[in-house]
């Protein structure tokens, strides 16, 4: 099969200009123009942390590493939201709209009611003209389902899993507290009801091997989900991973770049291809790191080096799906 009769296949076309389908294109097509996401931490907490599911969090969480330094939970949600639009606007190309980004811990894990107020809050800021909920798959339920459903009708809502893992032995491992089944039914009765569903994937856990990490395209292409975003696993200071690595390194594979980059065109070759891509590699600030990361080099300059790289190989999003 050529790439245009992959195309062909595909509910959506994203164009000769990309070799996989980019979240931002996917964005572009729902609002019309160019919307931003602006990152929150809206002061809620984690089940994982608190007792209620498990304590210590997961074993390679650490907030800090990967908040804007303009999110910070003792400012009001629309005081993160302004500053948010003014960072931006004075980095990359101004958006009119934006998206509030409930990014930081669980961002349903509160009574409906704290819930609906810091939505509610961050929907009557000017420019922002919905929300994407970061949350664990365990942490919606029917009564929160039901209302997002009905906001929904209002404005655009979003719904972001951690899945993590697609293998329930990885979870365990890494004090996840749930398992892939759990995540199977969020995304399901959340894409039931018609919302928009994302997913956070981590490519390197402990104990994968490169083919079961394959085989992840495969497993998440089965589900209904519309994005897709995955990273290589970063160990960060002050996690219980750091101090697992500390002891014992040689139980951890942490990829070099140029591995790293094959497995993720690897990957995207083996994911439907209407599935959007928000994001293939992060790196968090080099003083959070306990091990080595890719060096200093920008995402950016990362995400360029991937597409060079599937352009050497004429390669694109979707080529082996389905195969
Ligand atoms: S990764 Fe998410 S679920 Fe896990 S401990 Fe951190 S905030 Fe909680």
């Amino acid at each position: 099969m050529n790439r245009k009769e992959s195309e062909d296949k595909v509910v959506y076309s994203w164009g000769t200009a990309h070799r996989y389908y980019p979240a931002s294109v996917y964005y572009r097509r729902l609002f019309g123009e160019r919307v931003q996401k602006l990152s929150l931490d809206a002061g809620f907490t984690c089940p994982n942390r608190d007792g209620t599911v498990g304590r210590g969090g997961c074993t390679y969480c650490n907030n800090d590493a990967f908040n804007p330094s303009y999110c910070r939970p003792e400012k009001p949600v629309s005081q993160q939201l302004t500053e948010g639009m003014a960072f931006h606007k004075n980095r990359y190309r101004r958006a009119s709209r934006y998206l509030a980004y409930f990014q930081a811990y669980t961002n349903t894990y509160a009574p409906l009611k704290v819930l609906k107020e810091k939505y509610e809050e961050a929907l009557s800021t000017e420019g922002v003209t919905g929300v994407i909920i970061s949350t664990r798959p365990d942490c919606v339920d029917k009564e929160i389902l039901d209302y997002l459903e009905e906001l929904s009708h209002r404005v655009f809502v979003g719904l972001e899993y951690g899945i993590e893992s697609c293998y329930d032995r990885t979870l365990v491992r890494v004090n996840r507290g749930h398992t892939f089944e759990v995540s199977i039914r969020a995304v399901k009765e959340t894409a039931g009801r018609g919302l928009p569903v994302g997913a956070h994937l981590i490519l390197g856990l402990p104990g994968e091997s490169r083919e079961e990490m394959l085989a992840e395209a495969e497993i998440l292409s089965e589900l209904p989900l519309d994005v897709l975003k995955l990273h290589q696993l970063q160990i960060i200071k002050h996690t219980a991973m750091a101090n697992e690595y500390a002891g014992h390194p040689e139980l951890f594979h942490l990829f070099t770049w140029e591995q790293y980059r094959d497995l993720v065109i690897d990957f995207l070759e083996r994911l439907r291809p209407d599935i959007a891509v928000e994001r293939l590699v992060s790196e968090v600030p080099p003083r959070f790191l306990a091990a080595p990361g890719f060096g200093r080099r920008r995402t950016d300059v990362l995400m360029q080096d991937i597409l060079k790289r599937m352009e050497e190989r004429d390669t694109w999003q979707g080529k082996e799906y389905g195969r």
